[in-house]
């Protein structure tokens, strides 16, 4: 992968997640969610808190793990997640939107994240099969 150009790698795996994603139903997965530790920003902890009528003190002290100016779910599996399924989905964080991040650009800068989720995304797990037959690898 390193002696490919990455522009030339991110355009292979954009095409690959347009054909591959929507294939795959997140719904009956949810590894990502056992598996992450989310970051959290004060705006979302403020979204969502509101959403479960909590307030944020409760919220935090439930649901966060606070160092420095870092903030991050304080439970894996997430504390949101109920049988396979994201319970507050609409105000679920940015970094559980872009997983498996599969749409962004520098995908050979990521490739040890990458690599960490390849055996439990069925996403990451298909577009790098595919990347490899498409790139020579096999
Ligand atoms: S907030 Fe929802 S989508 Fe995000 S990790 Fe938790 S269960 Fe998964
Ligand atoms: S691990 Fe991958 S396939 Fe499974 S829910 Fe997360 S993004 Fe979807």
């Amino acid at each position: 992968m390193k002696t490919k150009e990455d522009k030339d790698i991110d355009k292979l795996v954009f095409e690959l997640n347009e054909t591959i994603a929507p294939q795959i139903d997140c719904t009956s997965c949810g590894n990502c969610c056992k598996s992450l530790l989310i970051n959290v920003t004060e705006e979302e902890a403020t979204a969502l808190s509101g959403h479960l009528n909590q307030s944020r003190t409760d919220f935090d002290n439930q649901y966060l793990e606070k160092g420095g100016s870092m903030m991050l779910m304080n439970a894996i599996p997430c504390s949101f997640l109920t049988n396979d399924k994201c319970t507050v989905y609409k105000h679920r964080f940015a970094g559980c939107r872009e997983f498996p991040a599969m749409h962004l650009p520098n995908f050979n800068k990521r490739l040890f994240t990458t690599f960490m989720h390849y055996g439990r995304c069925p996403i990451i797990y298909n577009v790098v099969e595919e990347l490899k037959v498409k790139t020579g690898f096999r």
